[in-house]
């Protein structure tokens, strides 16, 4: 059973990088029967946003993701935090610090100009003499002065990290606020967290973090470093890529199915499966099998998996989807056919608003190309006799096959070729000549309206 959970900072909105951690964490515990929390880690109060934390909610319910427990806050947390601090420093762990900011410049600068990296030399670390006046001291933790910091990371193996590399860092501020990467590891200790899944960019601070588990006694869980998501030229994700937000996902007409699917095969793989229902995430995800290199952010891929998926879900979930976009088919008694003849093309749901309203909405005007091409001069004649073939036989006509009965006999008769009949009737019904089969638009709309738009057309 694995306890694991998502710790977003909300100084940003989510992006898919974030989602994708979350949503490893989530399928971990719950295919393990476990427990999944959502810890926001908003104690650096100035870069917090309120709009982000919402939008970080709203990403999660929008994906369903669900969560176990209440939301955990930081910034909530600060006595806990302090009461571990204070521990420390009884313990001999932690001590004041009362190197002042111009001193430690100085000694940065020193080492700088000696090639040296920049680290806290301990010079406090074993003092016992009076405080320097005037300087609020920060907490720093002892860090091991020998030796390596050893972990195993369930995506790249052993990760050994030289304690030289390592200062005694600080652990809280001369305001007396904890730093980052001790309140990490004291709430993951604290909420029993056994599994973490993260970025490999906080590898670094793993390390950090323990010093703090050991400092304190407590149990270091399992860490799993997920390689990055980089753009198809192997840098970082810009917005341009797909760094936005989760929810612009939304707004662009993604459902969420497609961008989990997306999102766990960036990264993880089970041999070359590309479709993933949630069952089958759930069955076969593991943490171990996480890729260990970056992974490319392939925007065609993620529309083929939407595709996919608006043409397998439901009619009923594909038409309250897109109420977002402001298209109601509820009620409308053409509402499965309708969906049925968009969703096999539309990439999005934007796509399939559009293709929908081209149908249902009366031509505003008519593509010139498509004019000029297939509409001639015996055009209107032909389309004036089929009207009338029509008008002699609707109240047969109700579904595709239908038209389709009705139109080949004309169609020998007047020795016409199919094109020649259907792209003007294509254009006369919806204002260009890339819908999808005439027949099945015409079912929709029923002879009134089709009669309504050609005759229109013709005028
Ligand atoms: N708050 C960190 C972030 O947003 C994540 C910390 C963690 O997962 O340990 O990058």
């Amino acid at each position: 059973m694995a306890v694991t959970r998502f710790a977003p900072s909300p100084t940003g909105y989510l992006h898919i990088g974030g989602l994708r951690t979350a949503l490893y964490n989530y399928l971990w515990a719950r295919k393990t029967n476990g427990v999944f929390r959502l810890r926001i880690e908003d104690t650096d109060t100035q870069r917090n946003n309120e709009d982000a934390m919402k939008a970080i909610i709203n990403a999660f319910d929008w994906v369903g993701l669900n969560y176990d427990g209440v939301v955990e806050y930081q910034s909530q947390r600060m006595d806990i935090y302090k009461k571990y601090i204070q521990q420390l420093l009884d313990d001999g762990k932690a001590y004041y610090c009362y190197m002042s900011k111009e001193e430690l410049d100085a000694l940065r600068e020193e080492q700088m100009a000696n090639k040296q990296t920049p680290r806290y030399d301990g010079r406090y670390r074993d003092f016992t003499g009076t405080p320097p006046q005037g300087v609020e001291p920060v907490v720093r933790i002892k860090a091991p002065q020998e030796g390596k910091i050893t972990f195993v990371d369930g995506v790249k193996s052993i990760m050994n990290i030289n304690c030289d590399e390592v200062d005694d860092f600080v652990i809280a501020r001369s305001n007396g606020f904890p730093t980052y990467n001790f309140v990490v590891a004291i709430d993951d200790a604290l909420m029993g967290i056994t599994d973490v899944i993260r970025g490999d960019d906080h590898l670094t601070n793993t390390a950090k973090q323990i010093i703090v588990y050991e400092a304190l006694g407590f149990e270091i869980p399992k860490f799993y470093h997920v390689p990055m998501i980089n753009n198809p030229q192997g840098k970082k994700l810009s917005k341009r890529d797909g760094a936005m937000d989760v929810m612009e996902y939304k707004n662009q007409g993604y459902l969420p199915e497609a961008l989990l699917n997306f999102l766990v095969r960036l990264g993880w793989s089970n041999k070359d499966q590309e479709i993933f229902s949630m069952e089958e995430m759930l069955e076969l995800f593991d943490p171990q099998n996480i890729n260990k290199s970056a992974s490319s952010y392939n925007q065609e891929k993620l529309l083929w998996l939407n595709a996919h998926y608006i043409k397998n879900i439901s009619n009923e979930r594909l038409s309250k989807e897109l109420e977002f976009f402001d298209c109601y088919l509820e009620g409308h008694d053409k509402k499965e056919m309708i969906l049925d003849l968009t969703k096999e093309r539309a990439q999005t749901l934007v796509e399939l608003k559009d293709a929908i309203a081209n149908i249902l909405n009366r031509p505003e005007s008519y593509e010139e190309k498509g004019v000029n091409k297939f509409i001639k001069e015996d055009t209107a004649k032909f389309l004036d006799a089929y009207l009338k073939t029509l008008e002699e036989t609707k109240e047969s006509l109700h579904l595709a096959c239908d038209y389709e009965t009705v139109t080949k006999p004309f169609i020998e008769k007047f020795e016409l070729k199919f094109p020649q009949l259907f792209q003007p009737i294509r254009i006369a019904l919806t204002g260009g000549t890339q819908a999808p089969s005439v027949y099945d638009i015409m079912a929709i709309l029923g002879y009134e309206e089709v009669n309504l738009r050609i005759r229109t057309a013709l005028d």
